[in-house]
């Protein structure tokens, strides 16, 4: 197969676009797709301070990449969740992000949970779920506080997250499997700032997984190959299968599923709910962040429940 734009022997063949192209033109169309997409849905301006919220995988790494090419302002943000596992996984993750940062002299907050509230994920998850099930809910309310919090005090505009069109098509699967309308209210490439919130964005959201990974190859980034080790048996990870299926047999399936939800949703499919969903917020009287609890903020009684005099 040969590249589109200048005939020399295409090393992407994407089905769903119809387009193959060449190492050198992969490389400039990947992020001029995300430029177009930034633009497209708003997400932010060109001289927003933007944090990156990297994991030491290909797609956040390549999120930064694509993002300091375009001229961006962007810092990444690393969180130590103190999972090990057998692989010492956040150990590996971690030094993938820090000699990324390091190759290319951008800045790495780095947050080590253990450090900071003298615990880890999997020690919150046993304390507070007993051993039963995944840590997955307490790393994600762990991780969200900490993102906002960072974002907050540093003064940044914006943070992005490297979630891409694989990532975002099987999550609107599980949501509307279950019709979760809450979660499909909330579900887009951008989530607006709101009181106590810094506003959040997916610049990756219409990218194949694919398309990520042979971006993060061609442009040499080393990354972290093992998926978390919680991750194995997750739902969406089943939809991501089966969501592979459809798309074998229909290219494209699954954007244009992705696309047709973020046409919906313009249209007005939840704006009724929007209006109704007005929640009061309080201050949290041990961290300050905003919060719909009264008293403290559900991350601060997670930590109080494992350290107390925190
Ligand atoms: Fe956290 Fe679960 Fe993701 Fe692992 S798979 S990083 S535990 S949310
Ligand atoms: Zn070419
Ligand atoms: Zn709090």
């Amino acid at each position: 197969m040969k590249c589109r734009k200048c005939s020399r022997k295409a090393v992407i063949n994407m089905r769903q676009h119809k387009l193959g192209l060449c190492k050198d033109h992969f490389l400039e169309w990947v992020p001029q797709q995300t430029q177009r997409f930034i633009e497209k849905y708003k997400m932010f301006p060109r001289d927003a301070k933007v944090l990156v919220a990297v994991s030491g995988g290909k797609d956040s790494l390549a999120l930064w990449d694509i993002l300091h090419r375009l001229g961006y302002s962007a810092d990444g943000l690393y969180i130590s969740l103190g999972i090990d596992a057998g692989i010492n996984y956040s150990g590996e993750s971690r030094r993938m992000s820090e000699n990324f940062a390091r190759q290319r002299g951008l800045q790495l907050q780095v947050v080590d949970i253990q450090q900071e509230y003298s615990t880890s994920i999997p020690e919150l998850a046993e304390t507070t779920q007993r051993g039963k099930g995944k840590p997955c809910s307490v790393c994600g309310l762990v991780k969200r506080h900490v993102m906002n919090r960072i974002a907050l005090e540093s003064g940044y505009d914006v943070l992005v997250t490297g979630h891409n069109l694989d990532d975002e098509a099987a999550v609107l699967f599980g949501n509307t499997l279950n019709w979760l309308s809450g979660y499909l209210r909330r579900q887009g490439p951008v989530l607006e700032a709101s009181p106590g919130l810094v506003p959040k964005a997916k610049p990756l959201c219409r990218c194949y997984e694919r398309e990520l990974a042979a971006y993060a190859l061609l442009r040499g980034i080393e990354y972290i190959y093992e998926e978390c080790p919680h991750s194995v048996g997750a739902k969406t990870i089943y939809y991501k299968e089966l969501l592979n299926q459809l798309e074998a047999d229909r290219p494209s399936a699954k954007l244009s599923f992705y696309l047709s939800f973020l046409n919906a949703k313009k249209e007005g499919l939840f704006a009724q709910q929007k209006e109704e969903l007005t929640t009061e917020l309080n201050t949290c009287q041990s961290c300050g962040q905003l919060t719909s609890a009264p008293g403290t903020c559900s991350f601060c009684r997670l930590i109080e429940k494992v350290s107390p005099d925190a």
